[in-house]
Formats: C-alpha cells, sequence, structure tokens
C-alpha cells in the first residue's frame, strides 16, 4: 500500500470514525460546496422535506464519505452506507431501499460501479420513489410495484465521466470536491493532532500540509506515523526535525512525492527528454497499466503542475526538473 495513496489503508478502518468531522461547521475548506449544502439543507429542512440527491465526485480521501455523513446528523436522518460493487443485484438494492426510514440518507460509494441492472431500479426509485422490479424467473416471474418512503440518494465517486447520462441527470446537487491548500491542510493536521492528543509544533504542521497532496486522508496517516517516530525516537511530541527524520524514512519528499513518482518523472526526464510522451508508452516503460497511470499517479503530478497534457502525449514541466535539480534540456 502506497503510504501516499489517497484510499483508505486496512489498519486505518479501526480508527477512521474518530477522526471525522460531525458537522459542517468542523468540516473545513470546501467553501463552496459547504456553503451550497448549507442552503439546501436549510430549505429542505423548512420544507420538511428529504433534499434534494447529491453527487460529489473528486479524488479518494478529499472527504466525500465524511460529507456524507454530515449531511445526515445536519438533516438529523439515519445514514445507510453501501458501495457500488457491493450491490450486485436489483434484489440486493431492493432490500436496501425497503428498509429506509423517511428522509435518510443512503450513501453510495463508488456509484460508478453499479451494474447496469441495479441502476435501472435506482431511476424510479430517485425520481419518483418508487420501486419496481422483477421477481422470480422464468413463468412464475412477476413484477412488484412499491412505493419508498422519501429518501437522499448520495453518490460519490472518483470518475464523474463514467456515470451513465441517465443517472447523473437524477441528482439535484453535484459536487466536485478540490484538493485542499496548505493552509486547510494545517487546520486539518491540528485537529486531527487534537483528536490524537499529541502535541505538535507548529513548523511541523505546515510540513506535514506541505507533504500531504491535498488529501485530508494522507495528511491524518502522515501524522500517525510520525507521531509512532515522536513516541519512540523522541519525548513523543511533534517537532519538525522529528516530521522531517520521519518523512524521509517513508521516503516521501519536501512535496509529497513517493519513489512511483519519481519513477515516473525521472523516465520521462531522462529517455525521453521531458517528453511529449504517449500514456501507453510511459505506461510500458515503468511497468504499470495505463489506466492506473491516469487514475492513479498523474492527477496529482497534474495538480502541482510537473506534468502536462498535451494532444501529443504527457510532457514533464519545467518545474519538475527544477525539483529534481536536473537541467531543463533545450
Ligand atoms: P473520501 O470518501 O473522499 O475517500 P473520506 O470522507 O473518507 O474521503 O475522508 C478521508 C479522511 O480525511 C477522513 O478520516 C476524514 O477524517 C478526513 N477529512 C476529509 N475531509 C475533511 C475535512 N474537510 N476536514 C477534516 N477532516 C477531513
Amino acid at each position: 500500500e502506497r503510504m501516499v495513496s489517497g484510499e483508505i489503508h486496512n489498519e486505518e478502518l479501526s480508527d477512521e470514525f474518530s477522526l471525522r468531522p460531525q458537522s459542517l461547521s468542523q468540516y473545513i475548506g470546501q467553501s463552496t460546496v459547504k456553503e451550497n449544502l448549507q442552503v439546501f439543507i436549510e430549505a429542505a429542512t423548512m420544507r420538511e422535506e428529504s433534499l434534494d440527491h447529491v453527487l460529489l465526485y473528486g479524488p479518494p480521501g478529499l472527504g466525500k464519505t465524511t460529507l456524507a455523513m454530515i449531511i445526515a446528523n445536519e438533516m438529523g436522518v439515519q445514514l445507510r452506507t453501501t458501495s457500488g460493487p457491493a450491490v450486485e443485484r436489483p434484489g440486493d438494492l431492493a432490500a436496501i431501499l425497503t428498509a429506509l426510514e423517511p428522509g435518510d440518507v443512503l450513501f453510495i460509494d463508488e456509484i460508478h460501479r453499479l451494474p447496469r441492472a441495479v441502476e435501472e431500479v435506482l431511476y424510479p426509485a430517485m425520481e419518483d420513489f418508487f420501486l419496481d422490479i422483477v421477481i422470480g424467473k422464468g413463468p412464475s416471474a412477476r413484477s412488484v410495484k412499491l412505493d419508498l418512503p422519501p429518501f437522499t440518494l448520495v453518490g460519490a465517486t472518483t470518475r464523474a465521466g463514467m456515470l451513465s447520462a441517465p443517472l447523473r441527470d437524477r441528482f439535484g446537487v453535484m459536487s466536485r470536491l478540490e484538493y485542499y491548500t496548505e493552509e486547510e491542510l494545517r487546520e486539518i493536521v491540528l485537529r486531527t493532532a487534537e483528536v490524537l492528543d499529541v502535541e505538535i509544533h507548529q513548523e511541523a504542521s505546515v510540513e506535514v500540509a506541505r507533504r500531504s497532496r491535498g488529501t485530508p486522508r494522507i495528511a491524518n496517516r502522515l501524522l500517525r506515523r510520525i507521531r509512532d517516530f515522536a513516541q519512540v525516537k523522541g519525548d513523543g511530541s511533534i517537532s519538525s526535525s522529528i516530521t522531517n527524520e520521519a518523512l524521509d524514512l517513508l521516503q516521501v519528499d519536501k512535496l509529497g512525492l513517493d519513489e512511483i513518482d519519481h519513477k515516473l518523472l525521472r523516465a520521462m526526464m531522462d529517455r525521453f527528454r521531458g517528453g511529449p510522451v504517449g500514456l501507453d508508452t510511459i505506461a510500458a516503460t515503468v511497468g504499470e497499466e495505463s489506466h492506473t497511470i491516469e487514475d492513479v499517479y498523474e492527477p496529482y503530478l497534474l495538480q502541482i503542475g510537473f506534468l502536462q497534457r498535451t494532444p501529443r502525449g504527457r510532457i514533464a514541466t519545467p518545474s519538475a526538473y527544477h525539483h529534481f535539480q536536473v537541467e531543463v534540456p533545450r
């Protein structure tokens, strides 16, 4: 598992909950998304209606699940959670929907991975709150129609482009989560340190924020690892020297890049004079699938301007060269 991946690591599942902010006011950053949701939540509450369906999209670890929980909290309803790949058959979805209480929030993570047959059951459920499914097979098969309680679907996806148009059209609210600024991440780091009851120096919080790739989950992960170092090698408090020592050992560089990022960028600079290089060529060179490069490795490098996409392929920018202290080729 990559130290700097936005995806959750298995060992994090147990204390994930304690680190999550519980209300919109505790949720740091994403001001546009928050302000919009605040208005929609208030309006729905005043009308005593369920909130419109919400689609949250953006890279992993930016706070989509957290926001779904907060929406349920703020609406004062229960949250039910599932994910696209977990709902295999229409009957699975029917079981979930019929168990909802009026107003509940149903969170479907990785909603772009719902099987097509399941998606089709979801359309009338989202639009008119009714269920229309076929039970049984062959001559004994029959169609069942059922009214559902009004509910709010919160869908999350890392790839909005993979959502089918009919599904996308049924969301009243679509919000894109952005990478966090260094200052926002610093606030998150300080908040997490407080929850974990560990002392952290100001400069150390800046350092962790800078190396967290704009992603709260990574910030929290780095902080937990540094806390281990501080406990074993220091007096338990997190100083900037402990932070630097720990992150160097964990091979997370000054900008949060790891050896995979280095390998990819160095390959482009050393073997292709910085590009343009086609995605497939890069993939073959570093021994990864093209779509892994595109979905997992590239987004942050594009975000910080180390890579650029052009019609003729990817380019390593002068900033990337500077980072490695290599002269830009003419
Ligand atoms: P996603 O569902 O987008 O993968 P999560 O909602 O699981 O991301 O968030 C990952 C972690 O980051 C959570 O443990 C949460 O505590 C933290 N986090 C996310 N967004 C925020 C935020 N805005 N403020 C504070 N902590 C956050």
